[in-house]
């Protein structure tokens, strides 16, 4: 067989950190420490500190493949960790803080890891958990040796000790299918089950979504990740800042909106990306204290829909073009990202805005089909709704550890969506499948539902759930947080669907609470939603 004569070079993740401190070494990599500091470096100083410890984790015995977790902030230790780990040919295993203890020690033990870097922050989930994370032999605390820390965690290695001495350490040539990254599904139902990244899937993601039609990222842009990095590795922000040698900008802690916009404005971010809950945070804060966010020109949201209402505000007070974007932890995560096309350029500044509010197109590498109940593929009208399912370069093929084929007979991952996609690729997802309201046969999505709800300034959150019906089976009631200071009365919610909704879609009730309860992703936990207001109707008397 005659092969092409180029150059083989394995596509590598250290690739990724070697070519950012080359080519763009002094741009400055700013984060927010544990304590609240900001910390200046650039990717220089994080190349040198991720060869540094990469040695370190090597002379303490940790070998390619080790599954290595971090439970962390988005900051520069946890950067230098990423490379560290991934380039030495281990596997970063990040963790979610905001899980429940049990499901972070069955998703440590679950993928066996062999050393946990912590933030002190999440030092009391270190000491509550230790006795039962039975593979783990090292914990490193992510900073300055500290006597408060030896004291509560017995035989604790200090980050900083591990990146004091340079060793002459250089990365290692490793096969491009050598895994380097693991992250956990949420597991809303069930046990989390863990999807293991491969250096070569990870790189391709990272050029694909760095493309002027997905996150658009380059050398100009200061690129603020809220989204955290165990939350589908960033959405591979590190990764393709370090590709493009964009400037990032780190949260840490600061995540609520004052602190956001704090960074947004002092650090003059054009881009930033995060999931609705923490937009509607940001724009409290913004409106608060008449901010008018005049570096950030694009924002990226994701993770749940994107309420029209919400989009609507960043580009008419804000100017900021929203890039509403789908994936899922199976898919690296980037599956779709809204951007226009020439034939879009002439549309009306309506008819523009309506093409940028479904969750948008593949880049190339990705496939996307919808399929009815018998498997059969459905049209791509833009009407036709089915189950979403997707292939590609960065699509999971089995769960970490399980042999169990996770995919359909002709080899296409069932994402768990419901969603249309036009004869442009648009696809615009319409419920998960666990979510959607069945009335008397009839599908209503509640992404539809809730983009209305919160259209009313008197609503800060709403979730739309099916509530039993004697008749109907499932009727819809909204589940409403009210703004601060509001008082919107029920009538006056469900009054909003009328006209907006064919009839039988408008909510039967709504129902006010004080919270919605999210997930560790920031996610509305529907199904609690549902064990807590699921009867509402039938206690309101509702009949056959
Ligand atoms: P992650 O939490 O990492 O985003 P999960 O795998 O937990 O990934 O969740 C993926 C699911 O999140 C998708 O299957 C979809 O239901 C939902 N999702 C992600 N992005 C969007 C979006 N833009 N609009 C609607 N739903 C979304």
């Amino acid at each position: 067989m005659m092969l092409g004569s180029m150059m083989h070079q394995p596509l590598l993740i250290s690739s990724l950190i070697r070519h950012a401190a080359k080519y763009h070494g002094d741009t400055a990599i700013i984060s927010r420490e544990t304590s609240g500091e900001l910390n200046t470096t650039d990717w220089a100083g994080i190349e040198d500190g991720a060869r540094r410890l990469a040695a370190s984790l090597g002379k303490l015995g940790l070998k390619q493949g080790d599954r290595i977790g971090t439970i962390a902030w988005n900051n520069h230790r946890h950067l230098k960790i990423w490379f560290a780990v991934s380039g030495g040919g281990m596997v970063c295993h990040t963790l979610n803080p905001r899980l429940h203890p049990e499901q972070l020690i069955f998703i440590v033990n679950d993928a066996a890891d062999r050393a946990i870097f912590f933030d002190k922050t999440f030092m009391p989930l270190i000491t509550g958990t230790r006795q039962h994370l039975k593979t783990v032999e090292h914990f490193i605390y992510m900073g300055a040796p500290d006597d408060e820390v030896a004291a509560a965690v017995p035989g604790v290695l200090f980050f900083d000790d591990l990146v004091a001495d340079d060793t002459g350490y250089d990365w290692p040539e490793l096969d491009e299918t050598a895994p380097c990254s693991l992250c956990y599904t949420s597991g809303t139902t069930g046990n989390p089950k863990g999807v293991l990244y491969n250096n070569r899937s990870t790189m391709i993601h990272t050029m694909a979504i760095s493309l002027p039609d997905a996150l658009s990222l380059s050398a100009t842009e200061t690129v603020l990740p809220v989204v955290p990095m165990f939350h589908a590795n960033a959405w591979g922000i590190p990764y393709a800042a370090a590709m493009t040698g964009a400037r990032l900008v780190m949260p840490g802690p600061g995540l609520d909106g004052d602190s956001l916009l704090g960074l947004i404005d002092s650090q003059q971010v054009t881009l930033a990306l995060g999931v609705p809950t923490i937009w509607q945070m940001l724009l409290t804060a913004a409106a608060k204290s008449g901010s008018k966010m005049a570096s950030l020109k694009r924002n990226v949201i994701g993770g749940s829909a994107a309420a029209p209402s919400m989009i609507a505000t960043f580009r008419d007070k804000y100017n900021c073009e929203t890039i509403h974007a789908w994936g899922m932890t199976e898919t690296s995560p980037l599956g779709t990202a809204n951007q226009i096309k020439a034939k879009h350029l002439a549309l009306d500044p309506a008819a523009m805005a309506k093409q940028r509010l479904g969750q948008g197109r593949p880049p190339f590498g990705i496939e996307l089909r919808i399929v009815d109940d018998e498997g059969k593929v459905l049209a791509n009208d833009g009407k036709a709704e089915g189950a979403l399912q997707v292939r590609g370069h960065w699509v999971v093929d089995s769960y970490f550890g399980k042999s169990a084929n996770t995919l359909t007979d002709d080899g296409w991952f069932d994402t768990g969506d419901v969603s249309t996609i036009d004869a442009d690729g648009y696809m615009v997802i319409r419920d998960r499948t666990k979510d959607i309201i069945k009335s008397g046969g009839e599908w209503i999505s509640s992404v539809d539902l809730e983009g209305i709800a919160v259209e009313h300034p008197g609503i800060a959150m709403a979730a739309a759930i099916g509530a039993r019906h004697p008749k109907w089976d499932e009727r819809p009631v909204i589940v409403a947080v009210r703004a601060e200071g509001a008082n919107p009365s029920e009538a006056e919610i469900i009054d909003l669907f009328k006209g907006r909704v064919a009839s039988w879609q408008v909510p039967d009730a709504v129902v006010f609470t004080d919270a919605i309860p999210l997930n560790g992703t920031g996610k509305m936990l529907k199904n609690q939603l549902r064990d807590k207001f699921g009867e509402v109707l039938i206690e309101r008397g509702a009949s056959a």
